[in-house]
């Protein structure tokens, strides 16, 4: 029989994730699987909690990982925080915004959104001004827009959000583990992430955690939160607490690639990580730009981790991906939505942030370009 497995190879992951997954990763993952209740898994999970505390730079008792990808966080944070008829406003800049409002609509909420072109960021003062004409329950941006690039000001909505009042929901899919994001300083309620962005883990976890002022809403909602699986009433009786409760087995081994990819984050040091991150980054573009390609977003919003270059006019994007990902073995992404065709969008996220790593796309692309 023949086993499809078999036929993997191992591929540069430079698109907007996964990113490359180190080996100590991968040996994490095939640990024995514990039980989800066996005391030293408990310890593992505690020492995970602790772990993101210090990454996301939070005190928040209620930090954990929620049993699937990225976009389950997002639901998690707004299922949770919204009821039917909460006046809600999401800023919107690329495909993430978009599915915010899409999530915070199936709720039932009352929702407004604020709208900047693709590939610019967020402006502080036009959300000050929204918030300024009504009253808002809950404010959500993207930290990091995968989908283009850039970095919103999340420190500066942050100022503005608590002064209204609103809660603050915050998307660090992409930024978590790739420049700071320091949950507490920022005056943000709920963040989530997820595993295989720069955090280098295979995909299937979501980074998440809710201030004192989050659990409030929670706790003193008029309705039940509308789906079972991602009930934080229910779920931080598992994570914490002496006497933990059963609520859903927990993704044992995929907890134990999370743990490893924490260490490796605060073994190599928060700062290195960062540093590494940046000068990636301006590696990447130095080069690029050496072969005549020019990037979309300005130079004091762009993200180090996800790079978007515009695709000259002559070139089939596809067709240089699909060259890329067959005879050179490396992945990039494409555009989405108004930027499909226009754009490639290249990751420089966790362990696939190397010179090495920048030097062979770079190398490769030339060659195909030439
Ligand atoms: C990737 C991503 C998500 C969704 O995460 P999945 O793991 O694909 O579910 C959400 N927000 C941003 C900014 C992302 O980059």
């Amino acid at each position: 029989m023949k086993n499809l497995l078999d036929g993997i190879e191992e591929v540069l992951l430079m698109g907007p994730g996964p990113s490359c997954v180190p080996d100590e990763v991968y040996k994490a993952l095939a640990k024995p699987t514990l039980g989800h209740m066996d005391y030293y898994f408990i310890e593992i999970m505690d020492e995970t909690k602790s772990m993101l505390q210090d990454l996301m730079q939070t005190k928040n008792p209620l930090t954990l990982a929620i049993s699937a990808t990225g976009s389950a966080g997002m639901e998690a944070a707004f299922v949770n925080l919204v009821e039917p008829g909460d006046p809600v406003l999401i800023c919107i800049n690329g495909v993430f915004g978009t599915r915010m409002a899409d999530i915070a609509t199936r709720l039932g909420a009352d929702v407004d959104t604020i709208e900047f072109k693709w590939g610019t960021p967020v402006i502080p003062g036009n959300v000050k001004e929204k918030l300024s004409k009504k009253k808002y329950s809950v404010v959500a941006v993207v930290h990091a827009e995968t989908s283009t690039g850039v970095k919103n000001p999340v420190r500066e909505i942050g100022d503005i959000v608590k002064e209204h009042g609103a809660l603050y929901i915050v998307d660090a899919v992409t930024s978590l583990g790739g420049i700071p994001v320091e949950v507490d300083n920022w005056k943000i309620d709920v963040l989530y992430s997820g595993t295989q962005k720069c955090l280098s883990c295979p995909p299937g976890l979501s980074p998440i955690t809710f201030s004192g002022k989050a659990i409030k809403k929670i706790q003193n909602r008029k309705n039940k939160v509308p789906n079972w699986y991602l009930d934080m009433n229910m779920i931080m009786q598992y994570w914490g607490g002496k006497k933990r409760v059963y609520h859903h087995t927990a993704p044992i081994n995929m907890l134990y690639g999370l743990y490893q990819s924490l260490f490796l984050f605060f073994q190599e040091g928060r700062d290195t990580v960062y540093k590494r991150h940046q000068e990636t980054h301006e590696m990447l573009v130095e080069g690029l730009e050496k072969l005549g390609l020019k990037m979309l977003v300005e130079p004091s919003h762009r993200l180090p981790m996800l790079n978007s270059v515009i695709v000259p006019e002559k070139i089939d994007e596809a067709e240089v991906r699909s060259t890329l990902r067959k005879k050179y073995k490396i992945e990039i992404g494409a555009g989405l939505g108004p930027l499909a065709g226009k754009i490639w969008r290249i990751g420089l996220m966790g362990h696939t942030a190397r010179k090495n790593n920048v030097k062979r796309l770079l190398d490769a692309l030339s060659e195909i370009i030439k």
